[in-house]
């Protein structure tokens, strides 16, 4: 009898390993522990967190994948412009001559193709019922900033994808203010909806937080809110896909707990973010364009970049047969730290107020242009090195006013990153410019403010420099966002070589391709990555 209990008991154990086995046993056929929610996110970036509350709120557990050891990516460290029509606050702002001239030149131009002609069109009717009911501020649409996105992107991003950028960015921005992000409130209507670097139009809106912190905030408190539904792993690098029968059911990660297996009952987005750090793929796609983009000295570039920027998930997604669009098209930023290539240190509060000017204390550009344009006006330049300049009327209050990185100009002086004086010709010693030319350089630029247009071109003006300190600070080309990525469709549905949705898989942020063609509108990018990032975890979250 006792024997017989024995045999029984083994008997019970192994069949409880067995099961146990059993149950790690991913469905795709390998072998580890695995989790298991409605949707699984990749990337705990702005795209990512977009995703998952989205997901969650569509009914959805999720599950959140970051490789590194903090959330945030590269959302976490941008300057925090969000491109967005903002009827409120461009009601209070100035329309001159020069931006009406610059939306004629662009409504008025042989169109590229039936989308272009469309939003001339609509953009023109706009303008002349803006006019004629004698509305205040500045003109804004979002069929103007589709124009400008298209345009700005020589016509090689897909329509459909522009209007649902543009057309999604109103409501997208009233949804993340539900769900707690912060504004800038600061009394000046010009720091809370600015130009910015290539922003083109006066549409950047500003987070009350310094950088991107504010929308990383936003993110990981709703995750800590619902954390019943929703879990972010660290330190968790996706490697693989799951793919049973053509369709995406989850993703292998490895991490502190050993390879996971993590399957999705609904879906599976990939938030990735872009390849900026990884200067091989960089460059290989780089010289893949024809004529490459840059030439081989974006190898040595330095980069706005956090390390996480791998393009990981790019090469995840082509190994299962998405289809990859633009990877061709690097953007670069004339507006580097010297040293790290950061974008901290900057010292211009907004493109109207500023001009630069090259070794010689010559300007060399219209500062108020696209941002493949102005870095290829500074690699012209001696060193390929440039000079911001602006006055006290960009800090009114130089110890509180801080830059989109947090920084105030008395903290940028003390620390050598930025250059103040009295008078022009002593700021030209300090930076080692001719005095004369420095001097030239800021009579013309006040010349420009008063004609509304220069010999650059430039239409982006708002006051004349001649108020002291005035303020200098160095700038370097650097590597700063990557447009191509993997094909998604107007609902965030990722594309393979054959034209077909790859079903259980989508795709958002800057990780895909095909919204930005050749050259990315400055403040764009966290615009995107909210309004895909949404429309990926809703439609995740309504796979049944
Ligand atoms: P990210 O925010 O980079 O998030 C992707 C996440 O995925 C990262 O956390 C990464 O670590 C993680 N990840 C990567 N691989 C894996 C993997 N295998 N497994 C798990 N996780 C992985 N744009 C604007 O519009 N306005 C600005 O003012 C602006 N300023 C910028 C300033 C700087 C310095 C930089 C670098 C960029 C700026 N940009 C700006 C661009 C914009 O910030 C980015 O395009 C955007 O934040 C990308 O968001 P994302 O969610 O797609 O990727």
């Amino acid at each position: 009898m006792k024997k017989l209990k024995t045999s029984w008991g083994i008997f019970v154990l192994v069949l409880v390993l067995i099961t146990s086995i059993l149950a790690c046993t991913t469905h795709g056929g390998g072998r580890g522990v695995t989790e298991t929610a409605d949707v699984i996110v990749i990337g705990a970036g702005g795209a990512g967190f977009a995703a998952a509350m989205a997901a969650h709120q569509g009914g959805s557990s999720v599950i959140l994948l970051e490789s590194m050891n903090r959330p945030g990516g590269n959302t976490m460290i941008a300057g925090g412009a969000f491109q967005s029509v903002n009827p409120t606050l461009q009601s209070q702002l100035a329309m001159t001559d020069a931006h009406r001239a610059a939306i004629m030149a662009l409504v008025n131009k042989p169109p590229h193709d039936n989308f272009e002609r469309d939003l001339q069109q609509t953009v023109r009717k706009q303008l002349e019922e803006f006019t004629a009911a004698n509305r205040p501020g500045l003109f804004d649409s979002v069929e103007w900033h589709a124009l400008q996105s298209y345009n700005a992107g020589d016509y090689i991003g897909t329509p459909e994808l522009v209007m649902t950028l543009t057309s999604n960015l109103p409501p997208t921005r009233e949804w993340m203010t539900t769900n707690g992000m912060q504004w800038s409130t600061n009394p000046n209507i010009n720091v809370r909806i600015f130009t910015v670097l290539g922003g083109l139009w006066q549409r950047s809106n500003r987070p009350e937080m310094p950088l991107g912190t504010g929308f990383i905030d936003m993110g990981v408190r709703y995750v800590e809110a619902n954390s019943d539904r929703i879990t972010l792993h660290l330190e968790t690098r996706a490697t693989e896909f799951i793919v049973e029968n053509g369709r995406v059911t989850g993703v292998r990660a490895t991490g502190p707990g050993g390879d996971r297996n993590f399957m999705a009952t609904r879906g599976v987005v990939l938030a990735t973010g872009g390849f900026g750090a990884n200067v091989e793929m960089r460059q290989r796609y780089n010289d893949m364009g024809n004529p490459p983009l840059w030439g081989p000295g974006l190898r040595n570039a330095l980069s706005t970049n956090h390390p996480g920027t791998t393009g990981d998930g790019i090469m995840m997604a082509e190994s299962i047969g998405a289809n990859l669009v633009g990877m061709e098209w690097i953007q670069m930023l004339p507006m580097g730290d010297p040293r790290t290539g950061s974008l901290s240190g900057n010292i211009e509060m907004g493109v109207e107020d500023r001009f630069f000017v090259n070794k010689n204390g010559d300007r060399f550009m219209d500062e108020g242009g696209r941002r493949d344009y102005m870095t290829n006006a500074l690699l012209a330049q001696p060193d390929s090195w440039m000079w911001v300049i602006c006055d006290a009327q960009s800090y009114p209050d130089p110890v509180n006013n801080r830059n989109n990185f947090g920084e105030t100009i008395v903290q940028l002086v003390e620390a050598g990153r930025a250059f103040q004086a009295d008078t022009i010709e002593e700021l030209a010693r300090l930076i080692d410019v001719p005095p004369a030319n420095l001097r030239r350089a800021v009579d013309e630029f006040n010349a420009g403010v008063a004609a509304g247009t220069d010999r650059f071109g430039r239409s982006l003006w708002r006051i004349r420099i001649d108020q002291p300190p005035f303020y200098a600070g160095a700038r370097i080309p650097t590597v700063h966002h990557t447009m191509g990525g993997v094909e998604i469709n107007n609902n965030a549905q990722v594309i393979n070589t054959a034209g077909r949705v790859i079903p259980g898989l989508f795709a958002a942020g800057e990780v895909t391709g095909g919204i930005h063609g050749t050259n990315r509108v400055g403040g764009n990018a966290l615009a995107d990555i909210f309004v895909f990032g949404r429309i990926a975890g809703t439609n995740a979250a309504a796979v049944r």
